[in-house]
């Protein structure tokens, strides 16, 4: 389980994320929707502790995240990072080996994930050469490789077809389905609401509404939600 709580961030006097507490279940995929400049990049880059919060902290099954936290998460920044001259395999090998995986589990894992996602024939081309969609697979791939204990993507679903929308949310239920908590953010409050088993709400860096897919659906029968959500 992951638990944030009370984290607030300011830049100069704008509060960007303010005392925004909620929990991510072990086994449940949990949306994060909010609108543009809602907060959700924030709190999960606070999250992975890539940026440090003015207040508040982040626990991983009761304890707060030491040195090690990056590795127990797998991350899907917003700014795509993988290096566009190596290929597939190679990149996620790559990915798997900086986050201490052995090289024959790492280039094992990377193959499962390139069949898994639908990448095979992709993989042993170089990132660049990869359609958009296909690059938003691969870096879903990197961020499962080195076998985290959480997942948090930012925006993992914009942009892809149907088909990999499909693909992408098989690959995310059978990763949580192990027990693993599993947050990913959405501009888009129908997508999360399709997908998600948990639904947390953030608008202007406050949580705004948190709960599971069916208790939110009646709390906020009618028209609250286009309110929320941008
Ligand atoms: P988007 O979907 O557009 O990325 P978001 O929900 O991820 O939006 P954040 O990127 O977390 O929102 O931004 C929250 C607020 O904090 C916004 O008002 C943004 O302008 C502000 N902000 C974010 N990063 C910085 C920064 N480095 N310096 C100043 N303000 C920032």
């Amino acid at each position: 389980m992951l638990q944030i709580e009370g984290v607030t961030k300011r830049y100069g006097d704008r509060t960007a994320v303010d005392d925004v507490s909620f929990t991510v279940g072990g086994g449940r995929l949990t949306g994060f929707v909010g609108g543009n400049g809602a907060g959700k990049t924030t709190t999960m880059r606070i999250i992975l502790g890539v940026l440090g919060a003015d207040a508040g902290e982040v626990r991983l099954d009761g304890s707060p995240l030491g040195v090690d936290g990056r590795r127990r998460f797998g991350y899907m920044p917003e700014e795509r990072g993988l290096y566009p001259k190596m290929r597939v395999h190679e990149q996620l090998v790559y990915l798997a080996r900086l986050r201490g995986m052995r090289a024959g589990e790492a280039a094992e894992r990377a193959d499962e994930l390139i069949d898994r996602l639908e990448l095979t024939e992709r993989r042993n081309d170089p990132i660049e050469k990869l359609s958009l969609g296909n690059q938003q697979r691969a870096q879903i791939a990197a961020a499962l490789v080195h076998d985290p204990e959480v997942l948090v993507l930012d925006e993992p679903f914009s942009g892809l077809d149907p088909m990999a929308v499909e693909t992408v949310l098989g690959v995310l239920s059978e990763f949580a389905a192990r027990g693993a908590p599993v947050l990913f953010s959405s501009h888009q409050l129908d997508v999360v609401e399709r997908l998600c088993d948990d639904i947390v709400v953030i608008g202007g860096g406050r949580i705004l509404a948190a709960g599971s897919r069916e208790e939110l659906r009646e709390r906020n029968a009618g028209s609250r939600w286009e309110l929320t959500v941008d």
